[in-house]
């Protein structure tokens, strides 16, 4: 029992509406979105109806206003949000090169989301919080480090659980310690990798192995994100699961690992069994796709259940 909580950086989003285009010549932006890896993976959680609150740090300043009043409206506990009154709000510009890949531009460090602290508030969040879910980007920041440290501690205590997003930006984890990676890897009950990032966690390169090697580091779950594929779920008992993705046109694929990750851990605290769960969040990974803006795909169960009967599924 207790909320979901999640702790990091909530940025504002600015895209290039062209692929291919660089920053290195005059495009098209549109933006400000609401962002942030672990405020759409929060927002999601609520949206599902779970208890859930954010540990974070934004400006007082129309970035910060959509981001809280966004939170807000979903049903975020943010007491835990700090406003700085000296520095901004984040902010992330991305553009996808023609082969999908994206290139992020990021203004943290020097952000409020780079002065993100544990404060008494976010203590007493972690202090009755059942899960904590931990994303990459702890890597990058010190302050988030330590509340990583402490809520992990304060969520043991209480029996919860916690679950780690490897969710590697290049440019945010450049020159981040291998071994800090390794011991979040480590601590996860629930691993939520993409393909890739499942390789670098193991340190192998076949997949059946970096699960074998995982599983035998004591992680106690892993879901597989594998884009529009779909995605599979192995569990320390040897079982798994594959679940075909959904067919649906991509218009932005930021923040549907995000979604997707807040979908399963979600159906899953709620009480639903592994492969219903990878199903939902599929569907809801999916459905993040076909919307420009990283939280703006985010859904209630209402809204899933029309998406799945109206779509078809890859083979
Ligand atoms: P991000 O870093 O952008 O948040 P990710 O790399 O962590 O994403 P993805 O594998 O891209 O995660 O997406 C997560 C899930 O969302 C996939 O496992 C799949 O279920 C769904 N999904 C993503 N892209 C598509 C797509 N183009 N078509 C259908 N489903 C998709």
């Amino acid at each position: 029992v207790g909320p979901t909580i999640a702790a990091g950086e909530i940025l504002v989003e600015i895209m290039a509406t062209d692929r291919g285009l660089g920053f290195l010549e005059p495009l098209t932006l549109v933006g400000p979105y609401p962002s942030g890896a672990p405020a759409i993976f929060i927002d999601q959680v609520a949206r599902l109806g779970g208890s859930a609150g954010l540990i974070g740090c934004v400006g007082r300043d129309d970035f910060g206003t959509i981001n809280l009043e966004r939170l807000q409206r979903d049903g975020v506990d943010v007491s835990a949000v700090a406003v700085s009154d000296r520095y901004p709000t984040g902010s992330a510009f991305v553009r996808y090169r023609p082969d999908g890949g994206r290139d992020f531009v990021y203004n943290i460090a020097e952000s409020a989301a780079g002065q993100i602290r544990l404060t008494h508030e976010a203590r007493q969040l972690a202090d009755r919080a059942g899960h904590l879910h931990v994303m990459g980007s702890t890597l990058s920041v010190a302050g988030l480090r330590d509340i990583v440290a402490y809520a992990t501690k304060a969520v043991r205590a209480r029996g919860g659980s916690t679950s780690f997003d490897p969710n590697v930006r290049k440019e945010l984890i450049d020159g981040a310690d291998g071994t800090q990676f390794s011991a979040l890897v480590d601590d996860a009950d629930l691993l939520l990798p993409s393909g890739e990032e499942l390789l670098t966690a193991a340190g192998v390169d076949d997949e059946c192995q970096a699960v074998k090697a995982l599983i035998a580091r004591g992680v106690g779950e892993i879901v597989l994100k594998r884009g529009a594929a779909g995605s599979s779920r192995f569990a320390a008992d040897g079982s798994r699961i594959d679940c075909a993705g959904f067919l649906v046109e991509e218009v932005d694929p930021t923040g549907a690992g995000d979604c997707f990750g807040a979908t399963y851990l979600t159906c899953r605290r709620q009480g639903m069994e592994p492969g219903k769960a990878l199903f939902y969040a599929n569907a809801a990974g999916a459905r993040n796709v076909t919307r420009r803006g990283p939280m703006e795909g985010v859904t209630g169960f209402d809204v899933l259940d029309g998406f799945i009967a109206g779509t078809q599924r890859a083979t």
